[in-house]
């Protein structure tokens, strides 16, 4: 990401995010002639920066790898105008003509702030999980696939991240075992379908793991179900156990649901004016990467409209 002076920045429209909410927020407004800043502590692109196909992007009808569409994302943005900063937003208060926001090498002063954070990974909670993190304990089967050729791994999950992941999984693994906790998964059919039918995947349904076993690298997962516990030897756990909103660094200042996403109006603005939210981390966010863009784009109209009226 291009590099920016800090000092005494102060910016039309901050964006918080470059997944594909936030990229296609600054690519809006830029090309409308807004100073444009977006800030991000990873590599662009958001969730699916890891994932090698997504198969439902509107225009790619032969699917697209997670990795190129957020650098083609960002090239867009930059060309429209949008400046780009590594780093890490700490905090956004209120300020006098808009928002002072805090990143972890200086305060930005914005006049609107497009809030495009997304999620992150819910962890599972259990013992040697956090001990075992990087050491067979993954949430990337595209990144570390290759490292369980031929070995037992479990995925932690009934969704569709858990289903799809398995499929990319079951292309190196020798087996995949999927565990989750209902009696049906909740993915949708046709993942659960082409699942089905790779015969190295092995679904284990009304199951809680309870716990990840190993000394320095991961052995077996325990689990818990009605027929009692059992064992499964494994070198590696894959866990999709659900998303959790990155809002916390906004405090108090705006309206969430109970889970923490952003209320926002029509125009995407959130109950602080000026303020607005984008793709995932928004309340009642159908949590697609077209309905993310598309709220990339809304959100940012609406901040080009507030400042037209300022
Ligand atoms: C494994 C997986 C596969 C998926 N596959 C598909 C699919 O095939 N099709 C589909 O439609 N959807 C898919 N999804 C859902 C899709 O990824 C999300 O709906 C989409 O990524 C939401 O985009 P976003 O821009 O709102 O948020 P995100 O993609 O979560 O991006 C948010 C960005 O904000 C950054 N950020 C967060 N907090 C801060 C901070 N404080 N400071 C700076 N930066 C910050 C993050 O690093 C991240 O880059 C998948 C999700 C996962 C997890």
């Amino acid at each position: 990401m291009r590099g920016v002076e800090m000092t005494g920045l102060s910016v039309d429209v901050l964006v918080i995010g470059a997944g594909i909410a936030g990229l296609t927020a600054a690519a809006t407004a830029a090309s409308h002639g807004l100073e444009t800043l977006v800030v991000e502590h990873m590599a662009a692109g958001g969730q699916v920066a890891t994932v090698e196909r997504i198969h439902n992007l509107p225009g790619f009808a032969e699917g697209v790898a997670g990795y190129e569409l957020g650098p083609l994302l960002q090239q867009q943005a930059e060309e429209a105008g949008a400046r780009f900063l590594m780093d890490t937003v700490d905090s956004v208060h209120r300020a006098e003509r808009g928002f002072e926001v805090a990143c972890a090498s200086g305060i930005v002063l914005a006049r609107t702030v497009i809030v495009a954070a997304g999620s992150s990974r819910r962890k599972l909670d259990v013992p040697g999980e956090a001990a075992l993190e990087g050491r067979g304990v993954s949430h990337c089967a595209a990144c570390d696939g290759p490292f369980f050729r031929g070995a037992i791994t479990v995925i932690a999950g009934g969704g569709d991240s858990a289903f799809d992941e398995a499929l990319v999984l079951a292309e190196q693994a020798g087996e995949v075992v999927i565990v989750h906790k209902g009696p049906a998964p909740k993915a949708r059919r046709a993942a659960v379908t082409r699942a089905a039918a790779e015969p190295k995947i092995r679904v284990v349904a009304n199951a809680e793991i309870v716990g990840i076993v190993g000394e320095g690298e991961v052995t077996g997962v325990a689990l818990q179900s009605e027929t009692g516990a059992q064992t499964i030897a494994a070198a590696g756990i894959f866990v999709y156990v659900g998303l959790a909103p990155n809002s916390g660094f906004l405090g108090n200042l705006v309206e969430t649901d109970a889970g923490g996403r952003i209320v926002t109006d029509a125009t995407l603005q959130s109950s602080c004016p000026g303020l607005f939210a984008a793709g995932d981390i928004r309340a009642e966010s159908p949590y697609l990467l077209a309905s993310a863009a598309g709220d990339g784009a809304a959100a940012a109209l609406g901040a080009i409209h507030r400042l037209a009226l300022a």
